[in-house]
């Protein structure tokens, strides 16, 4: 043995015994193999593992504290590694690189284990093999249900940022993308699209009168009566405010002027309760119709409808102003 070779470690029976990967091994064959391994022992703070550097040694925990940190060692860790658990197999097992930063949390001392004997213990025990399948198993499944939260998380996030919390209805963000696809198929296949903007009238006044909260009632309600009366192909959003959008596919000039005067209609006639009950007078609405054209842009289609939207304020609120020729 060359002066630079740590000196074999003496392992005890009580932390052969402790060692999660060794339970039900018979510990005369391991210790045999393992009888040349080095101990080592780490300060606070100490690396030792870093992630994406080559490793060939898996390491038994005999005591202190390590960190598995997946990227900034600064942040709290993903997991600790603990007295009687193992590190550092998997690249062993694969050859691969680390897959995350191990840092002594405490100080800590571990038995080193090269590839060699990691694979001399497959080879001489069994149960050594048995156990160390469940291990992985058991980190196959811990990782799978991680994915599983993230993925759900990452629908939840997305869902969020696609809905208006009020009157739960999408928002423009999910309706610029949506109504951009439907112009889309609409001039590919040459059907038929309606666009209805609608607006609450005076709702500032309404605000100022009957206080910001029951407008805010006033919105919901105006949200599911719009909810209420679509199909299951028509989208609807609100756009910001008080201002709402509907898209109606396969639907022609007469669908969509009666589908914008039923609504105008049940809005005015909703029953709308303040939060201690009280009666609160509903609003009105203005609404603008267009019928998309032929290989028109969904900026152009909207702007129309717009208009039209205009108009119907313009000419008294409390209508439907549709634009464009009604041959359409
Ligand atoms: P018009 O008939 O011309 O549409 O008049 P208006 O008062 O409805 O339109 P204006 O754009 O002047 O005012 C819109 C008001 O909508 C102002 C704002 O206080 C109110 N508003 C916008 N978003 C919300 C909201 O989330 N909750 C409540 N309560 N009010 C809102
Ligand atoms: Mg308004
Ligand atoms: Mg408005």
């Amino acid at each position: 043995m060359s002066d630079s070779t740590p000196p074999p470690s003496v392992l005890t029976t009580e932390e052969l015994a402790s060692q999660e990967i060794l339970s039900g091994v018979d510990f005369h064959a391991v210790a045999a193999v393992l009888q040349h391994c080095p101990t080592r022992r780490l300060n606070a703070g100490d690396w030792l593992l870093t992630k994406g550097q080559p490793n060939k040694r898996m390491y038994f925990m005999l005591s202190g504290k390590l960190g598995i940190f997946l990227d900034d060692p600064s942040e709290p860790p993903l997991i600790h590694v603990e007295p009687g658990q193992t590190v550092g197999e998997m690249s062993v097992i694969d050859g691969s690189p680390a897959s995350a930063h191990v840092v002594a949390i405490d100080a800590s001392r571990l038995l080193e284990v090269d590839d060699r004997t990691f694979w001399n213990l497959v080879s001489v025990s069994h149960r050594f093999s048995i156990n160390l399948l469940q291990l992985l198993a058991r980190r196959m499944r811990h990782s799978n249900m991680n994915l599983r939260k993230v993925t759900l998380l990452g629908r939840e996030l997305e869902r969020n940022a696609n809905v208006d919390p009020l009157t739960t209805l999408n928002n423009r963000r999910w309706w610029d993308d949506k109504f951009a696809r439907l112009v889309e198929r609409a001039n590919r296949s040459e059907q038929s699209l309606s666009l209805l903007v609608l607006d609450i009238d005076y709702f500032k006044k309404y605000n100022d009168q009957y206080g910001h909260i029951a407008g805010d009632i006033v919105l919901k309600h105006v949200g599911k009566t719009l909810l209420r009366n679509l199909r299951s192909m028509d989208i609807a959003a609100r756009l910001g405010g008080e201002e709402f959008v509907i898209a109606l596919p396969m639907t022609d000039y007469v669908g969509a002027r009666a589908a914008a005067e039923r609504l105008r209609t049940e809005v005015k006639a909703d029953k709308v309760q303040s939060a201690d009950g009280e009666h609160l007078p509903a609003v009105t609405v203005s609404v603008g119709v267009a019928v998309i054209q032929s290989a028109e842009s969904a900026q152009d289609f909207f702007s129309r409808a717009d208009a039209a939207l205009y108009r119907a304020k313009e000419s008294g609120r409390d209508r439907v102003e549709t634009w464009a020729s009604p041959l359409k």
